[in-house]
């Protein structure tokens, strides 16, 4: 049986997609940050996903301060993933409002990775 995929990223760009069920989760255009750190290893901060589905947000404290955060899921295989970040209380925090974290282990790379 062929899955279908609520969104697909052009086959052209440099994707990154659910390791479990491969629907594409994030061009590697929209990645902002491969700095971040998730609550199993590596994070990357991404400007826009596809593909995921939002949790409840809640208030979190994380490394970096207290934030308003939302769980993220892969749509197709309910798999968390990471969260996105809803509101920064600090001001240099700011910049994280409404961006996507996706932990590396939830994520395969395809198409024209060098
Ligand atoms: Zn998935």
């Amino acid at each position: 049986m062929v899955k279908t995929f609520q969104a697909y990223l052009p086959s052209t760009n440099r994707t990154y997609s659910c390791v479990h069920c491969r629907a594409h989760l994030a061009s590697h255009d929209e990645l902002i940050s491969k700095s971040f750190q998730g609550s199993q290893g590596p994070a990357y901060l991404f400007n826009s996903v596809v593909n995921v589905a939002c949790g409840q947000t809640e208030e979190r404290v994380l490394l970096t301060g207290l934030h308003a955060v939302a769980d993220i899921f892969c749509e197709c295989c309910k798999t968390p993933l990471g969260w996105k970040y809803e509101h920064a209380y600090e001001s240099s925090q700011k910049y994280k409002e409404g961006k996507f974290i996706i932990e590396l282990a939830h994520m395969i790379k395809e198409n024209g990775w060098d």
